[in-house]
């Protein structure tokens, strides 16, 4: 029998219940124990932590712990929050939620593309005019970021006929079909070329703030975002004057500087931005125990570290 795997997060007892039960039914030769169950003695012999949102003094309190597995494919916060010297993070790179972020960027593209927050408006004047139709090969979208989730997103707009692009940080091999840009003077070429840019892209010291004014003077006129990435990539300020101008002509958000958007945030009301409740890629506990479960039985049969972030790039 192996030490207890200690579950630490800042869940509510639902969620936490329902992360419980799918990992102990996908790991049943573990003990998986909220970490308030173990007594100090026990805390000492945990090699391996499942989180999501812990509390980092409780983190502090497992001293020999030689991974940590996280529940969220986003760890930016958990990197910050645990600081350097922590053991080597995790990150959930689970294809169910890959699958399920590359179909709400292809849902939320041909929002875009179908025209509908036009026809919404419209709607609001009882305004029966027909719009011309863009096929998706006349729609450019141009990807920000092109790791587990963008490529999955990449190939779903590929096979619906949009003509895609992607950003990356350092140059990588794509499919035939995407067109490749890299590093910092990529973005203004993929920028310049894209009728709808999709953010998802991690947030590290290089990409907050990166979406501002500079940025986004340089999309095409009309040109539309979508961020499912998160919220302090883009500069709101730069953002709403590039709408109130007409210059980008709508954004779709799904992930914002402070979440919950606060009731009074202008975003909520303005006409050329859709609030999406960080909804675009959840984690679900099913497929996400799935993915632990082979990091941990990998672990416990070779004593391998799965890949973890690398903490100085950030993500
Ligand atoms: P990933 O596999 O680590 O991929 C990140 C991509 O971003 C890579 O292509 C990377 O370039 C690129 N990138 C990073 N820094 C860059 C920079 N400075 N310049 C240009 N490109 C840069 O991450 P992922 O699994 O696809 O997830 C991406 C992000 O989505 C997460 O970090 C999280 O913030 C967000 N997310 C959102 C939701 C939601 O519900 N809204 C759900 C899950 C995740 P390289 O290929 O060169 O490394």
């Amino acid at each position: 029998m192996s030490e207890p795997i200690a579950f630490l997060g800042n869940l509510d007892p639902d969620e936490e219940a329902d992360f419980l039960a799918a990992l102990g039914a996908a790991l049943p030769e573990e003990t998986i124990r909220p970490f308030r169950t173990l007594t100090p003695d026990e805390r000492a012999t945990v090699r391996i932590a499942i989180v999501a949102n812990p509390d980092p003094a409780e983190v502090a309190l497992l001293p020999n712990l030689a991974w940590i597995q996280s529940l969220w494919a986003g760890v930016e916060r958990l990197v910050r929050d645990l600081g350097p010297g922590t053991a080597p993070i995790v990150r959930l790179i689970d294809p169910e939620l890959a699958r399920t972020m590359a179909e709400a960027v292809l849902a939320w593209t041909y929002y875009l593309q179908r025209d509908m927050p036009a026809y919404r408006r419209q709607q609001e004047t009882a305004t029966w005019r027909q719009l011309a139709y863009r096929p998706p090969g006349e729609v450019r979208v141009g990807l920000l970021g092109l790791g587990a989730l963008g490529s999955a997103a990449a190939a779903r707009l590929v096979q619906a006929g949009f003509r895609v692009a992607a950003w990356t940080r350092a140059p990588k091999p794509v499919p035939a079909e995407v067109t490749a840009h890299s590093g910092p003077e990529g973005l203004p070429d993929l920028l310049a070329a894209s009728d709808i840019a999709v953010c998802l892209l991690p947030l590290t010291e290089e990409t907050r703030g990166l979406l501002d004014a500079g940025r986004f003077a340089a999309m095409r006129p009309g040109a539309a975002l979508i961020n499912f990435g998160r919220g302090a990539i883009v500069d709101t300020d730069a953002l709403v004057a590039a709408l109130d101008a007409g210059r980008i002509s709508h954004a779709v958000l799904d992930v914002f500087s402070v979440e919950p958007l606060p009731p009074d945030s202008r975003l909520w009301r303005h006409p050329g931005v859709t609030v999406l409740p960080h909804i675009s890629g959840p984690t679900t506990p099913g497929s996400a125990a799935a993915v632990v479960a082979g990091n941990v039985r990998a672990y416990r049969a070779t004593g391998r570290i799965p890949a973890a972030v690398d903490v100085a790039r950030g993500y």
